[in-house]
């Protein structure tokens, strides 16, 4: 039977000691320091009893020094002084014994402070119920000893050894680390079952609290051995570098970088990888070639300006002025150019079409996108994509590659600092592709304002907005630029200009820049008016005025020379007309002069090049021969099919003009175009090559003061031409009266300005027939009724003569 079971009706009266935050149970030997004179005092009287027992209660008010008996717990443990140990100190160290459970009654003073007591029974439980409850409380003390590893083996048997329910919790719950209310409470309860219950739930709680504290423990070793060993390495590599004598500190660099990349202004993906990518510098030795390579893409990310924009506006006025201050004439494109810009204001965005500038070269296209940035505040940066065949041109290389960088759209960005620039895509035309990818498909994304807010370089890997640069492209000819890349852009045309245009812009805008430029002042050079249009005529061929600056520029180098050698810097130097052999050497071209007379075989067309429009003299002879057709003057394949075509022509009508229709059975047929070392090709000279042909073999001569164009189909329809603006200053340059062209082209006028129109005969066409009597030096009638030639087999006879002088 329990100590505890003992009569509960038994009153004793012993010595009574107030316990500070501990809690003494049944069966338990524990020593306590002592140093309170009343606890003392207690101690001696019970020492000095025959039984040695003591009431040792605990004191739910440690702080107070003297306790009442509103401080003491009601219920408390009878033990008996084992032992009493004197320290030096003047306190003792006292082991008890604890022995039983009571509650007191009342207390009085009697020497030190006695209580009456009664002895606490236990009330049993049911059986089977206190049967599980051991059990369970068993088992939650096995899990308790192996989580917390608080209590040795030995205790363990000798707590498993308790049989009695009630004993077994009064000697379970001294040894768990609880707080002594907790322990308080199991004391108290009378109940078996539920001291049974408390002492399972302190048990569990314990278990719990111990495996949470183990994986904090653990979690917290795991990052103090990962700081440490970092902390350990880094400091290797410090030391490795100082022994090395290298005193740049790439750890502080890595810092460095670390700290500006989250001070900067970037989207969160790309500051999150750069600091990924700059943490692996750490690790890295920075003589390896890998350090550089992610230290380069670190770099890039920290140079491009993702959210750097300028400040632009739009003040159209202002814009007008620049434009207009900047080129002369261009009316049309400048107008479209600031409707473009009224529209971007009033939407407050770019997602517009691109501008697309076309035309020949020297004409301004890239200088006017230039002047459009200046008009809206912004950056200028040029990419020439002539020649380009590289997607990774456009896109970058990926990292893989060794030296691999970022795409030239990166590039430029991280040159201007700015991610709102005006951005020229030049030579848009002359792009290529090969076996390395399509830089036309890397434009269409950079290009297209639904997605390039989300470019893709190789190299970064990274989104990039493009969305607000102001992209402008310019092309020499809409013919090669790839469709779906056309569709995005919206043509601005920019036309070749006349002679008198390019006087104006000579005489307002090259001369003064190129007398600035060299140095000089405006007082030092004078070009006569006759000078001027002597240069465009003899000493430029183009359709812009690249070339006449050029020669500008040459005339304020030869004025730079004369002052400095004649020590006169006021001196004026007056060019004229005749000065200009003697400054820029003989004449260069010697273009658009018509024959002087009529000639048999020798007709002259119109041509279109890239520098604008020109005469083309055909010239055909006839000799003995059998049938063959030559045609020189590096002529294209498609311009030989046309005279072929021609001649086919030619001999399908051999009837109407009185030829015999096996005429070219007995002769052969020679086509010249010269220049002969300028390559020509293309369709319009059909008509050309047809009325020479026809002149050379009915012997009469074309009109000198008569050129044509106009594509000729085997039954010798008059198909439709390009290029007519520059054909007809081409035709009125070199004074001829009459132009004939194709009855399609009518419509093509309006483009033709009115002083160009007024000097000329246009002749509208649709068949070659009509085209002979405005181009031969004879009437309809001699030409197709054959009179005075009425005989086919005469002018065959007539050819035969010619055979011996094949030139005419
Ligand atoms: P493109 O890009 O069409 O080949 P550029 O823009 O390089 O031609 O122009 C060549 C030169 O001609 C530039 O110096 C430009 O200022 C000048 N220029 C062209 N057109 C004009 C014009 N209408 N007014 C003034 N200067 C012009």
């Amino acid at each position: 039977m329990s100590e505890d079971r003992r009569g509960d009706d038994v009153f004793e009266e012993l010595p009574v000691m107030a316990l500070r935050e501990v809690v003494m149970f049944p069966r338990s030997i524990m020593p306590l320091y002592v140093g309170r004179d009343a606890s003392m005092k207690s101690i001696e009287i019970a020492q000095a009893s025959y039984s040695k027992l003591i009431f040792l209660v605990n004191q739910h008010t440690p702080e107070v020094e003297k306790p009442g008996t509103q401080d003491l717990a009601k219920v408390g443990c009878v033990s008996k002084v084992l032992q009493r140990l004197r320290l030096p100190d003047g306190t003792c160290k006292v082991l008890f014994e604890g022995v039983y459970r009571a509650r007191w009654e009342e207390l009085h003073e009697d020497g030190c402070t006695m209580a009456k007591l009664r002895r606490c029974a236990d009330t049993p439980g049911q059986q089977e119920e206190v049967e599980a409850l051991v059990q369970t409380v068993r088992e939650a003390l096995d899990e308790y000893a192996k989580t917390c590893r608080k209590i040795s083996p030995d205790l363990l048997m000798s707590i498993k050894a308790v049989k009695e329910p009630g004993a077994l919790a009064n000697t379970i719950v001294p040894h768990l680390k609880v707080d002594y209310h907790k322990k308080q409470k199991v004391l108290d309860e009378d109940d078996v079952v539920h001291r049974l219950e408390l002492t399972y739930e302190l048990l569990q709680s314990e278990v719990s609290l111990a495996s949470v504290e183990k994986r904090i423990k653990n979690r917290v070793r795991v990052q103090m051995e990962r700081n440490q060993r970092e902390y350990y390495l880094n400091e290797q590599i410090k030391a490795i570098n100082r022994e090395m004598g290298r005193d740049d500190d790439p750890q502080a660099e890595v810092d460095e970088i670390e700290q500006k990349l989250k001070k900067m202004d970037l989207p969160e993906e790309a500051r999150s990888k750069a600091l990924t990518e700059a943490h692996k510098l750490r690790n890295i030795p920075s003589s390896a070639v890998e350090y550089t390579v992610v230290r380069n893409y670190v770099d890039w990310i920290l140079d491009l300006p993702w959210n750097a924009l300028k400040e632009t506006v739009i003040d159209i006025e202002k814009a007008r002025d620049i434009l207009d201050g900047d080129h002369y004439g261009l009316e049309k494109p400048k107008e479209r150019i600031l409707e473009y810009l009224a529209v971007q204001k009033l939407s407050h965005g770019l997602k517009g079409p691109i501008l697309c500038f076309v035309g020949p070269p020297g004409v301004g296209k890239t200088s006017l996108a230039k002047s459009v940035a200046r008009a809206t505040g912004r950056d200028f940066v040029r990419l020439s994509l002539g020649g380009v065949r590289d997607e990774a041109e456009i896109r970058g290389h990926r990292r893989t590659y060794v030296g691999a960088l970022p795409g030239k759209i990166l590039q430029s960005l991280k040159r201007v600092k700015f991610n709102n620039p005006l951005f020229c895509l030049d030579e848009i035309d002359k792009l290529s592709s090969d076996y390395r990818g399509d830089p036309a498909s890397a434009l269409l994304e950079v290009l297209d304002p639904e997605q390039n807010n989300t470019f893709m370089d190789h190299y970064l890997e990274l989104e990039y907005d493009l969305s607000k640069i102001f992209f402008i492209t310019t092309a020499n000819t809409l013919h090669t630029i790839p469709v779906p890349l056309l569709d995005r852009m919206e043509v601005i045309e920019l036309n070749s200009y006349l002679e008198t245009e390019k006087r104006h812009i000579a005489r307002r805008f090259l001369l003064p820049r190129q007398i600035q430029e060299h140095g000089l002042k405006s007082t030092n050079l004078h070009v006569s008016d006759n000078a001027l249009i002597e240069i465009i005529r003899s000493y430029t061929y183009e359709a812009g005025v690249r070339d006449l600056e050029r020669q500008i520029a040459a005339l304020c180098r030869k004025t730079a020379i004369r002052l400095v050698e004649e020590n006169d810097l006021d001196k004026c130097v007056s060019i004229t007309r005749n000065s200009l052999p003697s400054l820029l050497g003989v004449k260069r071209y010697r273009h658009d002069e018509r024959e002087v007379e009529p000639r048999v075989g020798v007709c002259a067309g119109l041509a279109w090049s890239q520098r604008g429009g020109e005469i083309l003299l055909v010239e055909t002879t006839l000799m003995a021969g059998s049938g063959h057709v030559v045609t020189t003057g590096q002529l294209g394949e498609v311009m030989t099919e046309s005279a072929k075509a021609a001649l086919s022509y030619v001999r399908s009508r051999a009837d109407l003009l009185g030829l015999d229709p096996r005429f070219h059975r007995k002769i052969d047929i020679h086509v010249h175009v010269p220049a002969g070392a300028t390559p020509k090709d293309g369709p319009s000279a059909g008509i050309t090559l047809a009325t020479s042909i026809t002149s050379a073999l009915l012997g009469i001569p074309v009109r000198n003061d008569v050129a044509m164009t106009g594509e000729i189909s085997l039954r010798g329809r008059v198909l439709p031409i390009g290029g007519l603006r520059e054909k007809l200053l081409a035709a009125r340059r070199s004074g001829v009266r009459k132009v004939i062209i194709p009855h399609d082209n009518e419509k093509d006028l309006k483009e033709v300005p009115d002083e160009v129109l007024r000097d000329l005969k246009i002749v509208f066409v649709e068949h070659v027939d009509e085209v002979l009597p405005q181009a031969l030096a004879a009437t309809s009638e001699e030409i197709f009724s054959g009179r005075g030639n009425t005989q086919p087999i005469c002018r065959a006879l007539r050819l035969e003569k010619h055979d011996n002088q094949p030139t005419q």
